[in-house]
């Protein structure tokens, strides 16, 4: 029997500051925010089993056509036959976003707290080790689960080594690791040439200026240094695992001058792979016009158009991350393959 239901409802745990939610891509729906597993988490162990007798109420609900209120209007519901699509206790996704102090002051930030290193010395957040450490020993957690850690800045959080280690030890094979890379950090250099660390670090912009106007800092030559570093450090057999992101902002690097700098940039350092995103407050701020036929949608259609070509011109693989995903979906337009992927 064919429901309209969504995988990551049920298979995924994003630890993002005080709130554990099933995803955080809420932006595209009618609440414009995520579906809630905890809040007021501070850390405590969590009940893998009753986690999964809850999500299974979930599900059956929406074999019942009952979405739950934080998910109506979401994109990335599917009509389709679910009942026996993944139905094992395992989760496939994990995002580790507890900490949110950071180094940077991207303009397009919706989570950071602002880093002062005199000052800062304790943890602002709990240690989420024993958590992961007590799925993994479980079974809830393998290696096919995918970690995701992404902002703050995760070379500021304390037990970001000790984690990223117990991961690899643990034989997790993908970790993606968002981080800004003002901080060269050996734990990642390290999990790049296991093969099993991807670094992606957001530029937005082949030009120091715009660079520092985007980042409110000024690291613009630091970053692409230790990039090209990190870069270096891969193997042969992980040509793939480090990569950057240009985030189109609204008259900041909405152009295909910045975007055709950046990528001829990214050629110049050795960077094989890229992603491309749309800043998040787009949709805030647009997911008002009821027919989603904002013309600013539109526009990040043909940067995107644009992004792509040069991109095959240049022989760079690329993926095309999730808000430029749902500007394709609301103007109902076939998004463009990504390449080399
Ligand atoms: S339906 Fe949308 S908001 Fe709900 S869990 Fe899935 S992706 Fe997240
Ligand atoms: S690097 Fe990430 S966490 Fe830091 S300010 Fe930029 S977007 Fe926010």
């Amino acid at each position: 029997m064919e429901y309209l239901y969504c995988e990551k409802m049920n298979r995924q745990l994003c630890f993002n500051g005080s709130y554990i939610y099933a995803c955080t891509v809420g932006n595209n729906t009618k609440s414009n925010s995520n579906l809630i597993i905890k809040e007021n988490y501070n850390g405590e162990p969590i009940d893998a089993e009753q986690f999964f007798v809850e999500r299974e109420q979930i599900k059956l609900d929406a074999k019942n056509g009952k979405i739950p209120e934080n998910c109506e209007g979401c994109h990335y519901l599917q009509l389709r036959d679910w009942d026996n699509v993944a139905a094992d206790r395992k989760i496939d996704y994990i995002l580790i976003s507890n900490y949110k102090r950071c180094n940077s002051r991207c303009i397009y930030c919706i989570s950071r707290t602002d880093y002062n290193p005199k000052k800062d010395k304790n943890p602002e957040t709990y240690n989420i080790i024993p958590v992961i450490k007590d799925m993994i020993d479980k079974g809830y957690v393998s290696e096919d689960t995918k970690f995701d850690f992404a902002g703050g800045e995760c070379t500021l959080y304390p037990y970001f080594e000790e984690l990223l280690t117990l991961l690899i030890n643990s034989g997790i094979k993908n970790i993606i690791i968002h981080s800004n890379a003002i901080i060269y950090s050996k734990a990642i250099e390290n999990g790049i040439k296991t093969g099993m660390v991807s670094l992606c670090v957001s530029t937005d912009s082949g030009r120091k200026r715009t660079h520092e106007k985007i980042k409110g800092v000024r690291t613009y030559d630091k970053v692409w240094k230790n990039i090209k570093k990190y870069n270096k450090s891969k193997s042969q057999q992980t040509n793939n695992s480090v990569s950057v992101k240009y985030i189109v902002v609204e008259n900041v690097n909405d152009n295909e001058k910045e975007i055709y700098d950046w990528l001829r940039k990214v050629k110049k350092s050795g960077i094989k792979t890229v992603r491309f995103n749309a800043d998040n407050d787009i949709f805030i701020k647009y997911q008002n016009d009821k027919n989603y036929n904002h013309p600013y949608l539109a526009k990040i259609i043909v940067l995107t158009e644009f992004f792509v070509k040069c991109a095959q011109v240049y022989d760079i693989k690329y993926e095309l991350d999730y808000n430029v995903d749902a500007a394709y979906k609301m103007l109902n337009i076939k998004k463009p393959d990504c390449f080399g992927y």
